[in-house]
This record gives C-alpha cells, structure tokens and sequence, in this order.
C-alpha cells in the first residue's frame, strides 16, 4: 500500500551578495503589500497569484508578515560540488526592477545533511520564503510516495494525551508502556513560571510570557517527536500496525465525552497524531487512527459502560468488578476497535469481523498470550481500514 508523506526541509540561504539581498528583500516586501490588498506590487507573476490565494483564505492582518509562497514549477535547487560557495544552489524567482519583468536568481543554499536525499524536483511542491531572526529561509515542501507493509504480526494500540502522552499496548499480551511524563511536569513549570512572573510586573511579565510560550512549545514538539519515535520502535519489534484514538470526530454533549475533552486541552492532539503517522509511515508501517468515542468509559473486559474513574487514574467496573490502569484500559478498547470488535460485547461473544478485501491487513501470530476474558481464538482476526467503526 502507499502512503503520501511530505516533509518541510528547512533550507538557509546564505551569502548572498549585495544585489541578491536587495532583490529578495524586495520581492518579500512586495509580497506583504500584495497579499495586504496592494493590487500594484511589482512581483513574479507565479508569485503575485499565490498573494491573492493568501488574500483571499487567510486576509492575513495586516501587521503580521506572510511567508512568500513560491509555485513548485518556478523553483530549483541544484547540487552543485564544483562552485567554491555552496555545494547547494536554489533558484528563486523574483521580479527584477532593472527589467520590469519576472527574472529568477541563483543562491547559495544550507541543507541539512539528513534531508538531502529528499531534494529531488519530482518531490517539490509549493514552498514557503521565511525571514525569521534576520536571515533567509525556504521551507522546501517535499512529497513522496512510501510502501508500507500489507501484513504485521500484532497491534500496538496508542491512547493519547491522558496522564502520559500516550499509552501503548499490543493487544496481543496487553504489555503496555507509558510515555511521555516530562511533557506535564513541563507544562506545570511553565505554569508556575507564567503565574510567578505574572504576579511581578504586568508589562515586562507579558513579554516573558510570550517568549517562554515559545520556548514551551518547542520543548513539548521535542518530546512529542521523542514519543513517536519511542512508539514506533516498540511497534517495529514486533512487527506491529500502529492504531490510535482519534479525538477529531468527538463531541462533548454529555458527561462522558468530559474526560476526553479534558485530554484534548493537555497536548496538541493533531501534532501528535500527524508525527506519530508520519514517523510509521516513514518506517513503511501503517498507522491507523479510530475512533475514540466511548474508549475511556467502557470495560474493556466485559464491555459494560456502568464504569466509574472514582480513583484518579483507575478504571473500576461496576458490572464485572474490574479495576484497571485508566489509560490501558482505554488503549484497550482502541486496540479491540481496530480490529474490528465492539467494544460494548464482550470480546467472547463477538464472531465475524468485516473486512475489505483492498485494505484488509491480515494479522498472524497472535496467540495465546491473553488475559483469560478475552479468548486467543478472537484475537487472531484481520484488520480492515475504516469499516470496524462504530
Ligand atoms: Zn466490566
């Protein structure tokens, strides 16, 4: 099967003589006039069309800055060992003042090293021109097409964004693992910073603020990578499909949803869940959200939702008086959605599963390693993409 992954490579621009400099900044300028609602800013034709997109679905404020957006077809970057500058070059478009027309000018590029492999003209899409802290940038847009593996011996289901970040567990043993506990302790030392600082001096402390939500953020996107990498690894041992609850449908109309919601607010879900895709994809692994709705609530055992959370963290059943960890029983019910059972039947009763021929993924091996309520001869089903929904 093939998935589409994009990555963003950062690429630097870097010495760039005295016109060069001029030309870009110009072009950037222009591009803030036009997408600002400058109908007359001199830019690159290509250029001054992707302006009026931004115009029109963003209608950027007018004291931000927008990245300059540049068509995939009117950029290249070429390797080049040869010149004495930069073993890089990238070819932007501008307008040229001196021509009055569209023009395009060489400069020398910074790629990371990891990413060169990617910067090949048939992955380029449209990309982005950043100024940030002084210097140049382009955000190179690069997608490309990856085969991931059609059969996988277990499931690694993830619940995300509890007390952890996430909670995995192979539905083969439930052998769960528990990842992330730095990500709250970093957001409780920013809240206790913020409030500190805020007390002190209202104006200066403001400024703080703002930059250590900076800083927060990209301390908690640093760990957030670090989990999927750690989630992915696991799943690579024992050649597992990744499945996760995905809180993007859920509406909070009653009581129960309350507890998710509550989730939702302590990490950046749709950050996680598009790392964690990306990173399995990238292993050639599929990586399948399912619906979350009602995870959290209902027994994994015997299906009942007559559960209560009494306990912080723990899951009590009042119905066949199981006690569990909160967070693996809900990876539980993820892992048992993804292939394909009800959750509210108890997993002895449930018979066939639905399957789709074109996405089904067969599952093998797994065997006798479950807990008594959930007999091994149910477990050793297939997996089909969307359907085992509720
Ligand atoms: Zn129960």
């Amino acid at each position: 099967m093939q998935r589409e992954v994009t990555t963003t490579v950062r690429v630097k621009l870097h010495s760039l003589t005295e016109r060069k400099a001029r030309l870009v900044e110009r072009e950037y300028n222009a591009f803030q006039d036009a997408v600002h609602g400058d109908d007359d800013a001199n830019l690159y034709s290509a250029t001054k069309q992707q302006a009026g997109k931004v115009r029109s679905n963003k209608n950027p404020r007018e004291d931000t800055k927008q990245p300059v957006v540049l068509r995939n077809d009117c950029i290249t970057i070429e390797h080049d060992e040869d010149t004495v500058l930069s073993s890089w070059w990238f070819k932007l478009p501008i307008y040229n003042p001196e021509l009055e027309r569209g023009d395009s000018i060489w400069v020398p590029a910074h790629v990371p090293k990891k990413d060169t492999h990617l910067l090949d003209d048939e992955y380029i899409r449209d990309s982005e021109l950043v100024h940030r802290d002084g210097e140049w940038y382009v955000h190179l847009v690069c997608k490309r097409s990856v085969a991931v593996a059609d059969e996988y011996d277990d499931v690694l289901a993830v619940d995300m964004g509890a007390k952890w970040i996430a909670v995995s567990m192979f539905l083969s043993g439930r052998d769960t693992q528990f990842h992330g506990a730095e990500v709250r302790r970093v957001r409780e030392h920013y809240k206790q910073l913020r409030k500190s600082i805020g007390k002190a001096k209202i104006r200066q402390g403001a400024q703080v603020i703002e930059r250590l939500g900076d800083k927060e953020s990209r301390t908690v996107e640093h760990e957030l990578h670090q989990v999927a990498n750690e989630l992915v690894a696991r799943a690579r041992e024992r050649n597992a499909v990744i499945v996760f609850g995905d809180m993007t449908g859920l509406r909070f109309v009653n009581d129960k949803g309350r507890y998710v919601n509550d989730k939702t607010h302590k990490i950046p879900y749709a950050k996680m869940a598009n790392i964690l895709t990306y990173k399995s994809h990238l292993d050639e692994r599929e990586c399948i959200p399912v619906e979350e709705f009602d995870t959290s609530v209902t027994c994994w055992r015997c299906g009942s939702q007559n559960t209560n959370r009494e306990v912080q963290g723990r899951l009590e059943c009042d119905d066949c008086g199981l006690e569990d960890n909160a967070d693996k029983n809900g990876a539980s019910n993820i892992g048992k959605r993804a292939v394909g059972k009800n959750i509210q039947s108890p997993l002895s009763t449930v018979g066939a599963v639905v399957a789709q021929p074109e996405t089904q993924v067969v599952l093998k091996g797994t065997n006798g390693e479950m807990e008594s309520a959930n007999p091994p001869d149910d477990v050793g089903l297939t997996l089909s993409e969307g359907s085992p929904r509720l």
